[in-house]
């Protein structure tokens, strides 16, 4: 099927781009067009204007801060899987990013399109609420931040304004004595998650200091659970993870119920694996 007709602008500046997005009544932007092209041509989205976010300079690429790193928007899932810096101070997200799709997935998919297109079965989503990553935004007032809790608001959903652009993602540098891993049980077909799970752990002393877990595909936005000090987090029970998730997600792929079944199969997983990459 084709896409209904749309214009298509191409600015060299994020304040051209937050312009015309603010300009045109449901105006999109568009980063690699991995979930919104297909989503045009099923007619599931009709934007009448398309605002390519390609030509404007700086939205891409790992830079280092205090610690943290700065991913930009357009930053390719390829680009954040091979990234040595990530692998370094975040591996979590280049283990997440090399689960996505196929490799013409990942080289044209950006995290900024992954988080603004807030997919319950994408990948991204989960691991940067984990680490309790902050999303930077530009808009028509400028430069805000949202912490990742705060970003997905929905399915498909987030606290993103009209006009507004993402801009960065940043995320914590992971020090000596933390050990995290991704795991997702896989849509065959898609490789999207049916449920993935980020596990981070602290480990102080030879004993847990703490962690998050989040659990993506579930449910709308992913479910956050905290690592509690000195327990032994991956006897987390399947219990305590199906107490969190109150409203799972049922489709033709796998019932609520299986939903949750693997949320708590995945977390005992990744906390298991998390928990051995501490030392
Ligand atoms: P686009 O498609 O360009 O945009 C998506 C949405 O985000 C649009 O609404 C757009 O307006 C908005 N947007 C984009 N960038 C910005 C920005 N900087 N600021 C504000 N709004 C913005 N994902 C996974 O997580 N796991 C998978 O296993 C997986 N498998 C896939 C398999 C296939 C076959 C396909 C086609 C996609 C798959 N994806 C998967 C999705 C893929 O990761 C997408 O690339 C991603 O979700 C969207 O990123 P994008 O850069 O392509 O965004």
């Amino acid at each position: 099927m084709q896409p209904a007709a749309f214009d298509y602008h191409r600015p060299g500046t994020i304040e051209e781009a937050v312009d015309l997005l603010g300009r045109v009544e449901g105006a999109r932007a568009l980063a690699g067009g991995h979930s919104l092209l297909p989503a045009m041509k099923l007619r599931l989205s009709s934007p009448p204007a398309l605002v390519d976010l390609g030509r404007i300079a700086g939205l891409s690429g790992v830079t280092a801060e205090n610690g943290s790193l700065s991913i930009g928007a357009l930053t390719t899932h390829a680009e954040i899987e091979h990234s040595g810096l990530i692998e370094q101070e975040c591996p979590i997200l280049a283990e997440a990013a090399a689960t996505i799709g196929d490799p013409a997935v990942r080289n044209r998919g950006t995290i900024g399109g992954s988080l603004a297109h807030a997919d319950p079965a994408a990948d991204l989503p989960t691991v940067i609420t984990a680490l309790g990553a902050t999303v930077i935004v530009t808009g028509k007032g400028g430069e805000r931040e949202i912490a990742a809790a705060d970003f997905f608001t929905g399915l498909f959903a987030t606290s993103l304004g009209r006009g507004e652009v993402v801009t960065s993602i940043r995320v914590p540098k992971l020090g000596a004595g933390t050990g995290t891993a991704y795991v997702k049980h896989r849509h065959p077909a898609s490789s999207y998650a049916v449920v993935g799970v980020a596990a981070i752990v602290h480990a102080a002393g030879g004993a847990i200091s703490g962690g998050s877990v989040a659990i993506g595909g579930a449910t709308a936005n992913p479910v956050v659970l905290d690592v509690i000090p000195g327990e032994d987090p991956a006897a987390a029970t399947s219990a305590s993870v199906a107490g969190a998730i109150t409203r799972p997600i049922g489709d033709l792929y796998a019932s609520g119920e299986y939903r949750v079944h693997l949320a708590g199969v995945l977390t005992k997983r990744a906390l298991t694996t998390a928990i051995a990459r501490t030392g």
